[in-house]
């Protein structure tokens, strides 16, 4: 625009007025930009070019009745004004830049250049030639440079990135604000040298951070990462930052300087750092969890194979699950976290403690000198989970079962070990609890051959290999069979016909007793249907089927399918069956009444406080234990308990069973204790269900004990 000017005034300088117009007209009909003639006293224009009406978006005409004031943005024109009038006056320059409102609502930037080309006689300005070029584009994108620019620093802001610039020659570092923030340096302008920016580099990390430089430098590669922490002088806190830069090479193909970026990655990492601590720890008692002991159990392994020994301890809270049961999840969960406060309290820092799961618990005892030191552990952790514990102003009492497995004596690889430590606990529960095992190998191999039934148990279901075998009950007033007792045997493939106490505590343990005792309760009906009415069936139930609700529903429904009558129906259970959520029991108990089968109690004298028991619920039946029955007559304690069973029996108006009757001599004694009802080997084993007719044919025979069936 300048160049312009300079080249049309110098060009005319000096010339005749003729020139001059002839200059004039050149400079209006040229279309390089826009030119205005106006009247300084009216402020109007008196001559525009084509260009000029182009880029003020209106016609000749309509210029003619404007001046610059009317054109210029609001906002310019009361800035710019003033000062063109005054610049016009004295210098008879002006040049500046202003916005104009175009009639479309766009706004158009115009550099313009005006001159007083007339003045009066007194010299004021008479009339003015501007010139004016549309520079609109040049200023958007300027001004989208600096909003461009804006964002890039917002950006820098917000991400926490700062940039650098290191002149390898001169060992100095150009830093700029946002890097001064994110290292923690001292603001201020120009370069620091390289060695004040390694001062902020944590001291851990700057020797690896200086050897990457270095190793960089020599091998002239083309680019450098590094990530190290930097601590912020005013908080303390440390700060995780990422810088990669380039290098530029110098004429001899080494490295001149560099240029990168830095960014602060601190949230990120403390986000990653508390991820991987929950996927590594239990969220109740903060623990390790099952994942870190693995690792750390790994890493134990690998030391025992340089010769150092540990111990791996499994522990599992005893009556855990009733606290859980009768005091809530809030009371079991503070109860965990107590547990694992005292256990953490015994150990040495090396060992680890982690939360398997529920109430497991496992240790590793690390550098182990002896095997007892294990023991003597172990001795300790009972001992201090079986003080009481204070929860919630209730005193809780637990207590610790412990299987210990030491390595690299009892194995080399973590599975192993862990089954092993398994094992031992398992042994321990079953010793009594609040007490610790050893592994020993003969473990393994029983623990096989449960294994084994197990699959074997859940094959019978399937393949049909389990019977009911039938024991005669005989009422010894009548004399005749009153009800047969069914009793499950398995008819294993290979060990041949199994007997209950082998395989029922096992399927009660794995949940497989649901599926059996149902399959017992619907054979028991169908067989009893064909059978003669007076004839009924007693039926064997376990306690863990009586916690599961729909029993009730399931008996009725084996009823009403077999068409056989409730009358002839009675179930069994066992004195345990009420030390368990007694309330429930008795529930169901009730219902089963009221369905009009009948209830006898089992085994009756081998529990715990077997005659209040009797008062609990009116039983309609009391089967006295086998072991008072064998010592009838030869204990006169036995004796004494049956006869005061029946006479208790027969105040409540329960019927008195002898159950294990072997010998006449028994018989008779029972007869004389006035025992109703019998039941052992004396009338008949148990039997299969096939030969239950030959077995009433031959009882009704056999004259010795004159007894009638039906
Ligand atoms: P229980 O209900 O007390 O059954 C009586 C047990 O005594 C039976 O053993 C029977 O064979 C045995 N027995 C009968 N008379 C004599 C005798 O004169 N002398 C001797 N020494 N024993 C005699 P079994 O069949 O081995 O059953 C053992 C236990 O298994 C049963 O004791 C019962 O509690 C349980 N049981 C049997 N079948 C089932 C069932 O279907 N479901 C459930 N839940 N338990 C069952
Ligand atoms: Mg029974
Ligand atoms: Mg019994």
């Amino acid at each position: 625009m300048k160049q312009i000017w300079r080249k049309l005034t110098q060009r005319f300088r000096g010339e005749r007025p003729a020139d001059h117009a002839a200059a004039l007209e050149a400079l209006f009909v040229s279309n390089i930009a826009g030119i205005a003639q106006a009247d300084f006293r009216t402020g109007k224009f008196t001559r525009v070019n084509s260009r000029m009406c182009k880029m003020l978006g209106r016609s000749e005409a309509e210029l003619l009745t404007l001046g610059p004031h009317d054109l210029q943005h609001p906002e310019d024109a009361s800035r710019t004004m003033p000062e063109f009038i005054q610049a016009m006056i004295e210098t008879g320059r002006w040049e500046g830049e202003t916005r104009h409102l175009l009639p479309d609502g766009r706004t158009m930037w115009a550099m313009i250049s005006a001159t007083v080309t007339a003045r009066d006689n007194s010299g004021a300005p008479l009339r003015s030639i501007g010139i004016a070029i549309d520079v609109t584009e040049t200023r958007r994108a300027d001004e989208e440079l600096r909003a461009y620019a804006e964002a890039l620093r917002l950006g820098q802001m917000v991400g926490r990135i700062g940039t650098v610039r290191r002149d390898l020659v001169k060992g100095v570092i150009y830093v700029e604000p946002a890097m001064r923030e994110i290292m923690g340096l001292p603001e201020g302008e120009g370069p620091i040298p390289t060695s004040v920016w390694l001062e902020r580099v944590l001291p851990e990390d700057r020797r690896r951070v200086m050897e990457l430089m270095r190793c960089a430098y020599r091998d002239n590669a083309p680019e450098i990462s590094l990530d190290y922490r930097t601590r912020c002088p005013r908080t303390g806190k440390l700060r995780y930052i990422e810088l990669r830069a380039r290098y530029q090479f110098g004429p001899e193909g080494k490295a001149v300087a560099s240029t990168g970026v830095a960014i602060d990655v601190t949230e990120r990492k403390e986000v990653e750092q508390r991820l991987a601590h929950a996927a590594h720890h239990d969220s109740l008692t903060n623990l390790p969890n099952r994942t870190l002991f693995r690792l750390r159990l790994d890493e134990a392994l690998a030391r025992a194979r340089r010769g150092i020994s540990f111990a791996l301890l499994c522990l599992d809270l005893d009556r855990f699950k009733e606290v859980n049961d009768t005091l809530g999840h809030p009371v079991g969960d503070r109860l965990l976290v107590a547990a694992a406060a005292r256990l953490k309290a015994e150990l040495r820092e090396t060992d680890t403690l982690a939360r398997l799961g529920g109430d497991e618990f496992a240790i590793i005892q690390s550098f182990l000198l002896q095997p007892q030191e294990a023991a003597a552990l172990a001795r300790r952790l009972i001992e201090a989970l079986s003080r009481p514990f204070t929860i919630d102003g209730q005193h809780v009492v637990v207590g610790v079962s412990i299987g210990i497995v030491l390595a690299p004596q009892d194995g080399g690889e973590s599975e192993g070990l862990l089954s092993a430590a398994d094992m031992a606990l398992y042994r321990a529960k079953s010793d009594g609890r609040g007490i610790w095992r050893y592994f020993e190998p003969a473990m393994n191999e029983r623990m096989q051959e449960r294994r084994e039934l197990e699959l074997d148990l859940r094959q019978a279901l399937r393949d049909d290999q389990l019977e009911l075998f039938y024991q005669p009950i005989v009422d010894l007033a009548s004399r005749r069979v009153k009800s047969f007792e069914a009793l499950l045997r398995w008819r294993h493939p290979q060990r041949g016909l199994l007997a209950p106490d082998l395989f029922i505590p096992l399927a009660e343990e794995i949940g497989l007793i649901a599926p059996l005792g149902d399959w017992v309760l619907r054979q028991a009906c169908a067989d009893a249907v064909r059978w003669p009415e007076d004839i009924g069936v007693a039926v064997n139930f376990s306690p863990v089927q009586f916690q599961s609700r729909p029993l009730v529903k399931q008996i009725a429904a084996a009823l009403r399918e077999s068409g056989l009558s409730p009358r002839r129906f009675e179930v069994e259970i066992t004195e345990s069956i009420l030390i368990k959520d007694k309330d429930a029991t008795l529930a169901t108990l009730g219902a089963l009444k009221t369905l009009g089968v009948r209830i006898a109690m089992d085994d009756f004298g081998t529990g715990y406080s077997s005659l209040s028991y009797l008062q609990t619920f009116p039983f309609d039946k009391v089967k006295i234990d086998r072991s008072f029955t064998r010592d009838l007559d030869r204990s006169r304690k036995s004796n004494a308990i049956v006869k005061a069973v029946v006479s208790l029996c027969d105040a409540l108006d329960m019927v008195v069973l002898a159950e294990g009757v072997e010998t006449e001599a028994q018989l008779e004694a029972l007869r004389r204790e006035g025992c109703r009802q019998a039941q052992g080997f004396l009338f008949s084993p148990p039997v299969a269900a096939h030969e239950l007719p030959g077995l009433l044919q031959e009882l009704r025979e056999r004259p010795a004990l004159a007894i009638a069936a039906a």
